[in-house]
């Protein structure tokens, strides 16, 4: 039974066994989805980091601003928190259309922050960061990745459509934008989880730049680091 396939072990359902690869716009990635709860590498990573975190957090009080809520979180942190909000520019059923750049909530309105996948389509995300950081009330926590995709941050001159029409490619330095806005920046990273939860990137990057992303720098190797800021306010 499945033999000669890698077996894995997701950490969100418990299912055990092979999982999927995956084809979109950024090429073929290697063992991506569970087969069983179709969460993808990051959203493995990024539940065991909530998990962590939430074994030391008591967060039925708390009250949650999730920026362009995946479905694959929402239940997850609903049941969670106390108060589950939502925010996006252009998502239908959310809670909050706003432009994470310019938000229109007073200083510390939230205890926690979730954003994943947003900066990189942000043209002025350094505003954004600083608007995240002052809606967060003291000891608030936002979580806030962003694919990693070559070694030093690209900026682009205009949105790629080819790539989600991101503004960038973010690299390894990108994290720093975050430290001066808060308190402490923690980044846990694929290897912070057991190998049987596969929260490694399998994606050919010596194909970029390409006809696609054609600002994308290549990055040698076939197994890709993926990263989860928590962020301190
Ligand atoms: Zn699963």
């Amino acid at each position: 039974m499945n033999r000669g396939k890698e077996q894995f072990q997701c950490p969100v359902c418990n299912y055990e066994g092979p999982f999927a690869d995956v084809n979109n716009f950024g090429g073929f990635r290697k063992h991506a989805r569970c087969p069983q709860c179709g969460a993808l590498e990051r959203h493995r990573l990024q539940h065991w980091v909530l998990m962590q975190l939430f074994e030391t957090t008591n967060t039925s009080g708390l009250k949650i601003l999730h920026f362009a809520p995946e479905p694959f979180f929402t239940s997850i942190l609903s049941n969670r928190f106390a108060a589950y909000e939502t925010a996006d520019l252009c998502m239908k059923n959310v809670t909050h259309k706003v432009d994470i750049q310019n938000l229109p909530f007073g200083d510390r309105t939230y205890d926690f922050v979730f954003a994943s996948h947003v900066l990189e389509h942000i043209p002025n995300d350094r505003k954004a960061i600083s608007e995240i950081r002052r809606i967060l009330k003291p000891d608030g926590i936002a979580i806030l990745p962003v694919p990693i995709v070559c070694e030093k941050t690209v900026e682009y001159p205009e949105a790629n459509p080819n790539e989600g029409y991101h503004v960038r490619a973010p690299g390894l330095d990108y994290f720093q934008r975050y430290q001066g806005c808060f308190d402490r920046v923690e980044v846990q990273s694929s290897h912070s989880l057991p190998e049987r939860h596969q929260p490694f990137i399998y994606e050919d990057r010596s194909i970029w730049p390409s006809r696609a992303c054609p600002l994308r720098p290549p990055m040698p190797g076939e197994r890709h680091l993926d990263f989860v800021p928590v962020c301190y306010a």
